[in-house]
């Protein structure tokens, strides 16, 4: 799978792409990524300008569709494939494990991250991209997002987590698409607290159903909306109390 970044900060993504289980997904070819400089297509060749104020004024300033529009065609035109493009944008749709799936499908996405006020609106209209935003709040770019992007979406590629099953109990995955049960590991006991002894127990069956049932529990106190679309509890406060009231 191949993942274009279109950035005016490429420096941002060494350190995330020299890390981890990116990292050895890259070294074994399982994933590429390619960071393209935005500024390149600036048309000002003196000072690589590719923003300026917005008409009717305002504060700040706005990506210009020229040197957008064209980073994205020209990163396009590298493979036969020309992909699919997605814009980081607070005003897309919302990131989730369901979306994650659907862009798991493709072999080729581009990332168009913005910065500043956001992309000049002919940016949207001329190229027709995805948007995506990874949660109602504001970002300084689209770097981040286009991370969460990449993050998430390496997990479902095949053979980049090392247990091929390992994805699939994971929280809003599987059939269900429940939050995850509680994992425990060495010691046993820690500051007075006990790993529940069914998992020290060998019966793989009665792990199996402890799992489903603390799974199923833990999704009803935190995310009731995944069960049956009640709205989730909003004070966090509230349902950490309920939740140590009921262990
Ligand atoms: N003025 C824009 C607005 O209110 O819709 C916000 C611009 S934001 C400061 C700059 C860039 O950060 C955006 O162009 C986008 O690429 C990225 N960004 C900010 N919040 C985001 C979010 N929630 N999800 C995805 N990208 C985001």
């Amino acid at each position: 799978m191949r993942f274009d970044v279109l950035t005016l900060f490429p420096e941002i993504f060494a350190g995330y792409l020299g890390q981890g289980l990116l990292k050895r997904a890259i070294e074994r070819q399982l994933i590429d990524v390619y960071v393209h400089d935005i500024r390149e297509w600036s048309t000002d060749a003196r000072h690589k300008k590719v923003d300026d104020r917005p008409f009717g004024g305002g504060p700040g300033m706005v990506l210009m569709a020229e040197p957008v529009v064209a980073s994205v065609e020209a990163a396009r035109a590298q493979q036969a494939d020309p992909g699919h493009l997605v814009m980081l944008t607070p005003q897309g749709r919302r990131f989730d494990q369901r979306v994650v799936e659907e862009l798991a499908a493709n072999e080729r996405i581009l990332l168009l991250c913005g910065r500043y006020e956001g992309f000049d609106e002919r940016v949207r209209l001329i190229l027709r991209p995805d948007e995506i935003s990874i949660g109602d709040f504001v970002l300084n770019g689209g770097e981040v997002a286009a991370m969460a992007v990449i993050d998430a979406v390496i997990r479902l590629v095949p053979q980049v987590l090392g247990d091929e099953q390992s994805s699939g109990d994971d929280s809003f995955s599987g059939p269900r698409r429940w939050l995850e049960f509680a994992q425990y590991t060495r010691p046993r006991e820690y500051r007075g607290l006990e790993v529940p002894p069914i998992l020290l127990s060998g019966d793989h069956g009665a792990i199996a159903r402890w799992r489903e049932q603390d799974a199923l529990r833990r999704t009803n106190l935190r995310r009731p909306d995944l069960i049956d679309g009640r709205q989730a509890e909003t004070e966090g406060g509230e349902r950490q109390e309920t939740e140590r009231d009921s262990q």
